[in-house]
């Protein structure tokens, strides 16, 4: 396989609702888009998608490295920007398999499933509007719900989880994140209460590393580990801390699916689980990452992949779920 021409496009993302992320409210984003064709004309594409507080690049070095490697400067201009590398990644990837002639899931992995269960992200102002959201995905066909936690007092919260359990019944699984909200003094009182609505696992009860290891032994709901790891080096103080259950990959922010799959396969290594999610960004990353989270057999638990939804503005075809799957070509 031969690229003949690269492409980089510059894109503006808009969100039906502003999105709270733990830096800040965002209401639109700009984003890059790599297309590369090779010499029978297939081509494949890939995104880079800087976000505040979760990557260390903006747009403006997302697009000079992109643009080097598109010289063929080499891979060396990507070092810096883990979204430009994603983009690469991804794009070379799904070139190859355009080539190959199959889906990308398959070009990874020739068993993998075309299909994958997504946990949809439930929102709502009261306890009532959130239990009402939480119904319609598990009607909808949603297995796994995600809530956010820790951002209101503690009563508010254990109402809120208490109303979406009560309304959906005690099979779909119900995830939390705190975002790293809670201190560690007050997270252990919170996880026993919480418990009571039979939670999966809850990110990032509270933040770092080191108190994430301490929060594991006496937490009796499961600890993921999500903003707490941004490096390999976190990565393997988390597996040489036992600090958490489950690993949050976000391929999109640490370099793309090949770095996401070797991540993965250290984290299965060191006893903890994985969940692939996304980074808000398009459907073309969404893409990406739904294909990996298939090919590496990341679905249990669910992926975060369900958040093509939140977007006005999105790039290509819309990878929305249909009854809780995303279904993959
Ligand atoms: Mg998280």
């Amino acid at each position: 396989m031969r690229v003949a021409e690269a492409g980089v496009t510059r894109h503006t993302l808009t969100y039906r609702c502003p999105i709270m992320t733990t830096h800040g409210l965002i209401t639109e984003r700009r984003v890059l888009l790599l297309t590369l064709t090779d010499e029978d004309g297939h081509t494949g594409v890939g995104e880079a998608a800087p976000l505040d507080g979760f990557t260390p690049e903006g747009i403006d070095e997302a697009e000079v490295a992109l643009l080097a490697w598109a010289a063929e400067d080499g891979d060396e201009s990507l070092v810096d920007s883990p979204t430009a590398r994603a983009a690469v990644d991804a794009a070379l990837h799904d070139l190859a398999a355009a080539a190959a002639g199959v889906a990308l899931h398959q070009y990874l992995n020739p068993d993998s499933p075309a299909s994958l269960p997504v946990a949809a992200l439930v929102v709502g102002d009261t306890p009532d509007l959130l239990a009402e959201a939480a119904l319609a995905a598990t009607t909808g066909g949603h297995r796994s719900l995600k809530l956010k936690v820790g951002a209101l007092p503690i009563s508010d919260d254990l109402e809120r989880v208490a109303a979406v359990r009560r309304a959906i019944g005690p099979e779909p699984a119900i995830r939390l994140d705190a975002n790293g909200a809670w201190s560690p003094e007050e997270a252990p009182g919170h996880l026993e209460r919480l418990a009571g609505s039979d939670i999966q696992f809850i990110e990032e009860p509270v933040s770092g590393i080191p108190a994430l290891a301490n929060i594991m032994h006496v937490s009796p709901i499961p600890v993921a580990a999500d903003e707490s790891v941004r490096t390999p080096f976190d990565l393997d103080r988390l597996i040489a801390t036992g600090a958490a259950d489950l690993v949050v990959l976000k391929p999109s922010a640490i370099g793309g699916i090949s770095v996401a799959a070797k991540w993965a396969a250290r984290a299965r290594s060191g006893g903890m689980a994985v969940v692939v999610t996304s980074l808000l960004e398009s459907s073309v990353g969404i893409r990406a990452a739904a294909h990996l989270a298939s090919a590496i057999d990341a679905l249990d638990p669910a992926p975060g992949l369900a958040t093509a939804g939140l977007l006005a503005t999105d790039l290509g075809t819309p990878l929305l779920p249909e009854a809780g799957f995303l279904r993959l070509a």
